[in-house]
């Protein structure tokens, strides 16, 4: 089971897989951790922010599953 890391955030996958249960978190992600601001941002990319005090990161959808992963390596 993978939970959400943002503060305040109760999410967590329920997928039958741990594959299943990525691409579930990286569409929470997108969808509630993400955002789109003025300036262009290309087809397929994505704007998140792993953390609360983080700054926002403009990237690919599968760059920001790698990314979120990383952040959890520490
Ligand atoms: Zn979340």
């Amino acid at each position: 089971m993978k939970r959400c890391s943002h503060p305040g955030c109760s999410w967590r996958s329920i997928a039958p897989s741990e594959d299943a249960a990525l691409a579930q978190f990286a569409e929470h992600l997108v969808e509630s951790h993400s955002k789109t601001v003025d300036v262009d941002i290309p087809e397929g990319m994505v704007q998140i922010k792993l953390h609360e005090e983080g700054e926002w990161v403009t990237t690919t959808f599968e760059e920001a599953r790698k990314l979120h992963d990383r952040s959890h390596d520490d």
